[in-house]
């Protein structure tokens, strides 16, 4: 009798004496996950605004530009030349040869098209590399607070998330002693991100390369290098990890075009590693995605190859909105606030908040003071305990000036109610 390997009726058999409700239809894996918090919270506050409310979205981390003229070219022109079938899995050549250009150029990097895999958006790299490398109970490191995906996408993976927690007392930045304390030998992988989502810390190079002096020791030890916010940096150039050559055999960069030249919507990122970690990952995409959108790919060849001034322009008006609020963000009572050197978001320390009222609401988490905040002051934000760390929220700033102004205004106000 031939093996069957998909006999999904014998399956369902094991079940039938479950009453048949949708729940019982949910794998362990997907009711395990928890929800992305800025999407939720996002979603949240498009709702209240579809309801007639003033809701200022502090809530979701992207740039608030639109896509660069001369990039929204380049994608009509992919549709006029007929860019309309199924791309190479791991992306066009002519895509990866550009990202290996630009790995030279801007980061001194030597990698060849092979290693390149793009995905949709970073996050999806992200999630592919876990995936790939990541063995049921292997350990990866997260030093937190840290992007709400990342503790989500290891436990998808099987693995054992192990956070190491750095508060604004060390401008959330780990030292090498909290790393070397953490990797143990079922340590496989460490995710680090820099400038970092949700607190704008940017690591120094020497700071780095006291965390790559430990990771030389550890071999088993896999670095991601989640360098997204690259670009947006105030202090004339973000280093990162992936720069240490000792490290280079077991490096994966995990980069895109979503911030730097304010493509969100066009998911297009990519990951640059040894070949046969890029092998592994195309494999994957192979059997789940397939390649990413031709169009949006052609969009973000142009967005490579062509003038670089937009990313600039960008970065310096984010700088011009970090100086702001970080400005209004220390005239709140009680908040404590980080002057962040990178991405677009800025992460007080807001637990002098917890135990006050107002009227009948309590505040008793950093959650409740985000929810207090966008039903009182109409601001939506995200509670730090989505990011592993409670005690905080994050604003994004990739808002216009006016907003940032209106929106610290009503946050203090509302604040000032509580007692
Ligand atoms: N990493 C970090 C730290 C992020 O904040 C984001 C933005 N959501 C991503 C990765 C993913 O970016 P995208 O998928 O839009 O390229
Ligand atoms: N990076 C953004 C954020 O953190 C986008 C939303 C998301 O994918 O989480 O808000």
């Amino acid at each position: 009798m031939p093996r069957n390997f998909c006999n999904f009726a014998a399956r369902s058999n094991l079940f039938s004496f479950l009453p048949i409700t949708p729940m019982n239809f949910i794998s362990e894996r997907v009711n395990n996950l928890a929800a992305s918090a800025t999407i939720a919270m996002s979603q949240k506050s498009a709702e209240l605004r579809a309801a007639g409310i003033d809701v200022i979205n502090m809530s979701i981390g992207e740039p608030d530009f639109n896509t660069p003229e001369f990039i929204k070219e380049a994608a009509k022109k992919a549709v006029d030349d007929n860019y309309t079938h199924y791309p190479p899995v791991a992306g066009y050549m002519e895509l990866r040869k550009a990202v290996c250009a630009k790995l030279k150029s801007e980061n001194g990097l030597d990698y060849s098209p092979e290693q390149i895999v793009v995905g949709n958006g970073a996050k999806q790299e992200l999630c592919n590399a876990l995936l790939a490398v990541v063995n049921p109970g292997d350990e990866v490191i997260i030093p937190v607070p840290a992007w709400v995906s990342y503790v989500e996408m290891v436990k998808l993976a099987e693995g054992t998330p192990v956070t190491v927690y750095a508060g604004v007392e060390q401008d959330f930045k780990i030292t090498p002693e909290q790393l070397e304390a953490a990797i143990t030998p079922r340590s496989r992988m460490i995710m680090l991100n820099s400038p970092s989502n949700p607190t704008g810390s940017v690591y120094t190079r020497e700071e780095l390369a006291a965390l790559a002096a430990v990771l030389e020791r550890h071999p088993q030890v896999v670095i991601l290098a989640d360098d997204i916010y690259e670009h947006i940096n105030y202090v004339g150039g973000a280093p990162s990890i992936s720069q240490f050559e000792s490290l280079k055999d077991r490096m994966i960069i995990v980069n895109g075009v979503s911030k730097a030249y304010a493509m969100t919507g066009w998911r297009i990122g990519w990951l640059a590693a040894p070949t046969a970690i890029a092998k592994a990952v195309t494999k994957l995409q192979g059997q789940y995605t397939s390649g990413v959108s031709s169009i949006a790919q052609k969009a973000a060849e142009a967005a490579y190859l062509g003038p670089q001034e937009c990313v600039e322009d960008m970065r310096k008006a984010f700088e011009r909105r970090r100086d702001l609020i970080v400005s209004l963000a220390k005239e709140i009572p009680g908040w404590i606030v980080s002057k962040p050197e990178g991405a677009f978001y800025i992460f007080p320390e807001v637990s002098s908040y917890i135990g006050k009222k107002y009227g009948d609401k309590e505040i008793r988490t950093s959650g409740d003071y985000v929810m207090y905040l966008l039903e009182e002051g109409h601001v939506a934000a995200v509670d730090g305990d989505a990011f592993c760390a409670p005690g905080y929220l994050r604003l994004s700033y990739a808002t216009s000036e006016e907003n940032i102004r209106e929106a610290m205004r009503r946050i203090s106000e509302a604040s000032a109610k509580l007692k």
